[in-house]
């Protein structure tokens, strides 16, 4: 039988499930909110066309309207400074949109510190129990923000001192963007970067490193308690736009049970 036959019959028998990591695309959908004097992007917002009336009597249709970084969406290596000479989101390879994936799981470590930051020794020891990480996969971060993703304020988790979510250290982003065999970060929260990121040195650390070095990240993920550790396929399906820095993307697992 042939690779994908095969495939499809997983598919048909419930064998390979698909899981839906994508945070649904609404007005309330949290986004990531930069003080003064920074521009900030949009909320996503529906603007009606028409709905079976006057304006189009059998067709219902609307404008979308939405940042590049809004909700579940892909940061391509030109969204950052680091990385201006790199790939738009219309030039991503189709070999990072349908990728290996694995999990590292900090829910635990999360519950106690919002402001848990992955270090090199997390990966080392996840690559010490489960192996390679996946060269040309992706890594995704599990922490359990996704519960906190109700609200904007409940998502930024801000007080005087700024936003505490959770992220990876400095040398962690070094150590995927350089070391790592990785194309690509996800996390759950409304960047790759920890809340408190804008104070490290460089500032947005994970940002600087990982688009300086062609990598792509995911944000605003939902259901990463529903993927293995290791042993899925990620399909992540951002929109082509032509010169952007990002695009909001369904992205899904492939689960084998
Ligand atoms: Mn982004």
């Amino acid at each position: 039988m042939s690779v994908l036959s095969a495939f499809a019959e997983a598919m048909s028998s419930g064998v390979v499930e698909v899981v839906d990591l994508t945070t649904p695309l609404q007005e309330s959908t949290p986004i990531l909110e930069l003080p003064a004097p920074f521009a900030n992007t949009s909320r996503f917002r529906l603007e009606e066309l028409s709905r079976y009336d006057d304006r189009g009597p059998a067709w219902y249709w609307n404008d979308i309207h939405t940042g590049e970084h809004t909700g579940t969406h892909l940061d391509a290596p030109n969204h950052w400074v680091t990385g201006r000479a790199g790939p738009d989101v219309s030039q991503v390879p189709m070999r990072t949109l349908v990728a290996p994936v694995a999990v590292i799981d900090r829910t635990a470590e999360v519950a106690r510190d919002p402001d848990y930051l992955l270090e090199v020794a997390d990966l080392e020891a996840w690559q010490t129990e489960h192996g390679p990480l996946p060269d040309g996969g992706w890594l995704l971060y599990r922490t359990g923000w996704e519960a906190h993703g109700a609200t904007q304020e409940e998502f930024m988790n801000a007080d005087d001192a700024g936003p505490h979510t959770p992220g990876v250290s400095t040398e962690c982003a070094r150590w995927i963007a350089e070391q790592s065999p990785l194309t690509g970060f996800g996390v759950e929260t409304v960047g790759t970067d920890a809340g408190a990121a804008g104070g490290f040195d460089p500032p947005f650390s994970c940002h600087h490193f990982l688009m300086g070095a062609n990598r792509w990240g995911l944000t605003s993920l939902r259901n990463l308690g529903r993927v293995p550790t290791t042993g899925a396929v990620l399909v992540v399906c951002p929109l082509p736009i032509v010169g952007g820095s990002g695009s909001p993307a369904r992205v899904l697992a492939l689960v084998e049970r």
